[in-house]
């Protein structure tokens, strides 16, 4: 049986931006019985083509975007795409996941990997066109936000297109930024600056073909089983009622949702960031990327800043809320617009507020150094401001936007709480609460990440006494040295 029978496109394209030659090859049908998934396959042009100890940001490194065998099919939940590189943060493997269209549609032209090599003296687009392939100048959309660079390419070449595109902060190659299909994100572990180190602004793609599959009709019935459970599941109505931030109640409840730069692990006013709080004053009506049947997204209005987005998302709202001690939801949906706009990663971003807002409480750092912005927990206002800071790395936003493991070199003492695992910000579980999860924090090759292995409910204890409540920081800092691979 063919690749092309099982899900495969059975077609790599290859884009050497320093040539400015793009290639097509097949896909080694021996390799292929060894790999899982678009993962997989990312993974093995990775070990294959990259050079060891090679900079991140250099032309050696590789970025390869990936869909895998089900992707574009009629299984539930089939359009999300990979992305796999060495990240700039982290200096380790990074394979990071977007939904929205962009998947399926690549898919749909007939690729299953497009590996971007070499890079570019000026800055390119890549336009794909089902077979037909060419890489562009891309000089008017360099230095546009991700809005406006998905906007005039979808105006230039058609609404049929699909596109990834990076922002200012991917151009300047911070190593918080990521990449955007519409306002969906690739945001963790910096390949937004990867694919600004290649001056390769986006991708456009448009795809009219189809995924064939062994037996048609055994597929369809499984899926459409899977869709039921999908429509049955009371999770999955939660999910769709509340989306992501559904949890955030109970893992509160648990003692793991990360307060103040995680010094606690419960937050006082953890109703009022909760799906259900969100859904009742925000939340005004719900998406999903392609053949999605749950839709966890929700658009938010923030009314007095006049914005309306796709999110925030579970972690959004606790790395811009909870973690900086902030209720203010408006200044919560207009950080995130910020995010989107110029290309940075929510979670990061979070991170970094909270992480000077406590540097601010143990005074180690001033107002002034600060460009002026009062970063007191709680402080909607002052979220706004260095997040503006961050996103166009101006002022004080120089320094932050290099991550919380750069930032606390200037600050002697504040390692101990530069909540950080190989470079990447943390996500919202405390170990403390879930034990496991310090260990997954420690050991994933992706820094901090809360989506490798799930071993957040294997010791999920919640906490019995809140004013105990002690970071585990250092614990962390010795597992990562132990297994932290740096280079
Ligand atoms: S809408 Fe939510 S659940 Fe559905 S594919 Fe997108 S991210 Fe996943």
């Amino acid at each position: 049986m063919s690749l092309k029978d099982r899900g495969y496109a059975d077609n790599v394209l290859r884009v050497n931006l320093t040539n400015q030659r793009c290639t097509t090859e097949r896909l080694d049908p021996d390799v292929m019985k060894l790999l899982l998934g678009g993962k997989g396959l990312g993974a093995y042009y990775l070990y294959k083509e990259s050079i060891p100890h090679a900079d991140p940001l250099s032309p050696e490194n590789p970025f390869i975007f990936v869909v895998g065998p089900l992707t574009g099919t009629s299984a539930p939940t089939s359009g999300r795409f990979g992305v796999v590189t060495k990240s700039p943060a982290t200096h380790t493997f990074l394979d990071s996941y977007c939904g929205g269209f962009f998947g399926q549609t690549m898919k749909f032209a007939g690729y299953d990997a497009i590996i971007v090599e070499g890079a570019s003296s000026n800055p390119l687009t890549l336009v794909i066109d089902n077979e037909q392939v060419h890489l562009e100048d891309a000089k008017e959309l360099w230095g546009t936000t991700t809005a406006e660079a998905t906007k005039k390419l979808k105006a230039k070449h058609g609404e049929g297109f699909q596109t990834v595109v990076i922002g200012p902060a991917g151009e300047r190659m911070s190593p918080i930024s990521g990449l955007f299909n519409d306002e969906r994100t690739a945001g963790r572990g910096g390949a937004g600056a990867v694919l600004g180190s290649k001056k390769l602004k986006g991708i456009a793609v448009r795809g009219t073909g189809s995924v064939q599959v062994h037996n048609p009709v055994e597929f369809d019935e499984a899926a459409w089983v899977a869709y039921r459970m999908l429509r049955m599941s009371n999770q999955i109505k939660r999910l769709n009622d509340d989306g992501t931030a559904n949890i955030l109640g109970l893992v509160n409840a648990a003692g793991a949702l990360p307060t103040r730069n995680y010094q606690e692990g419960q937050f006082e006013h953890s109703a009022e960031m909760t799906g259900e709080a969100w859904r009742k004053e925000y939340w005004t009506r719900s998406i999903g990327c392609y053949g999605c049947p749950i839709s966890c997204s929700k658009i938010a209005h923030a009314k007095t800043r006049d914005v309306a987005i796709d999110g925030p998302d579970f972690e959004t709202i606790w790395a811009m809320g909870v973690n900086c001690g902030i209720t203010d939801k408006e200044a919560i949906i207009y950080s995130n617009y910020l995010c989107d706009l110029y290309g940075v990663d929510t979670i990061s971003v979070g991170n970094i507020v909270g992480f000077v807002m406590e540097l601010v409480q143990k005074k180690m750092i001033s107002a002034a150094e600060l460009d002026g912005v009062k970063a007191e927990w709680g402080n909607g206002d002052a979220l706004v401001a260095l997040t503006e800071k961050i996103a166009k790395g101006e002022g004080i936003g120089e320094l932050l936007q290099k991550g919380v493991r750069e930032i606390s070199k200037h600050y002697p003492g504040s390692e101990d709480f530069a909540m950080q695992v190989k470079g990447l910000e943390m996500p919202a579980y405390h170990p403390n609460a879930a034990k496991g999860i310090g260990l997954s924090y420690a050991v994933s090759e992706r820094g901090a990440c809360h989506l490798r292995g799930s071993p957040l409910t294997i010791r999920w204890r919640p906490k019995e006494k809140p004013s105990s409540f002690k970071r585990t920081n250092p614990i962390l800092r010795s597992l990562t040295q132990r297994f932290c691979v740096t280079s």
